[in-house]
């Protein structure tokens, strides 16, 4: 469980993001959509830990983890751009942070293996990133992520390269590894089809604000006001 409670993010006299409450459930997928600018990857930033809020509070699994560093909030992230290393095999990507904290050479092995065989590239490990495809790129990147099996799973924006086929094709994918998986995904986009089919519950978020959490169904049948209404209509 992610829990948000008042949290605040200013750049100067601007407000990011506005006094955001939100509670998000162990093991859902979550997504948070809006227009550019609404506060979408702050929000992220601030779960991750890369960002702090000037105000609030966030606990994750019952433990405020306000201020603590990201690398000790046992938290996956994939980025909008996902940035391989371009000198490292596929396999030495994925394995890259086990190795950085010294994990012994045969159980990253192990990891490395499980990893690629869950996002379907177990034969690409002594691949280079740009032998890739952008769509096999991006499934290394979430291997990556979960290489540590962490609860949670933040990706922003992670199809936006992607060509309409493609992007299609790994919104599928990535729904399938989140049964696969059971660990709580929180979704970054600002595409509403995308959203509504992959979630379980979507935060439309306005400014800075979450203006309505809901599930797909209740964000059509149920908006909570127009903004929401003329937002998430647009997905047709
Ligand atoms: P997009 O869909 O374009 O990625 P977003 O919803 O992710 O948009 P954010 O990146 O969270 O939006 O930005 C929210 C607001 O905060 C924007 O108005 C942005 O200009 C502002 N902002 C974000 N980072 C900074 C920063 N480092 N300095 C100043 N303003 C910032
Ligand atoms: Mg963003």
């Amino acid at each position: 469980t992610i829990v948000l409670k008042n949290v605040t993010r200013r750049y100067g006299n601007f407000t990011a993001i506005d006094r955001l409450s939100l509670q998000v459930e162990a093991g859902e997928f979550i997504s948070f959509l809006g227009p550019s600018g609404s506060g979408k990857s702050t929000t992220l930033m601030m779960i991750a830990g890369f960002e702090t809020p000037d105000g609030g509070s966030i606990a994750i699994g019952g433990r405020d983890v306000t201020a603590v560093p990201p690398y000790r909030r046992n938290i996956g992230m994939v980025f909008q751009n996902y940035a391989l290393f371009p000198h490292l095999t596929v396999a030495e990507n994925i394995g890259f942070s086990l190795k950085q904290r010294g994990v012994a050479k045969p159980e990253i092995a192990t990891q490395v293996r499980r990893a690629l065989d869950l996002v379907r590239l177990g034969e690409y490990g002594t691949r280079y990133p740009q032998q890739l495809s952008g769509g096999q790129q991006q499934r290394i990147a979430i291997a990556r992520a979960i290489i540590f099996n962490p609860p949670v799973l933040l990706m922003d924006e992670p199809l936006s390269a992607l060509d309409k086929q493609l992007r299609e094709e790994m919104q599928l994918e990535i729904k399938h590894l989140h049964q696969r998986l059971g660990i709580t995904f929180v979704y970054v986009t600002h595409d509403q089809r995308e959203a509504l089919v992959m979630s379980d519950r979507v935060a439309v978020m306005d400014r800075g604000k979450v203006e309505q959490l809901a599930s797909p169904a209740d964000l059509y049948g149920a908006p909570a006001n127009r903004f929401v209404a003329s937002f998430v209509g647009e997905a047709n």
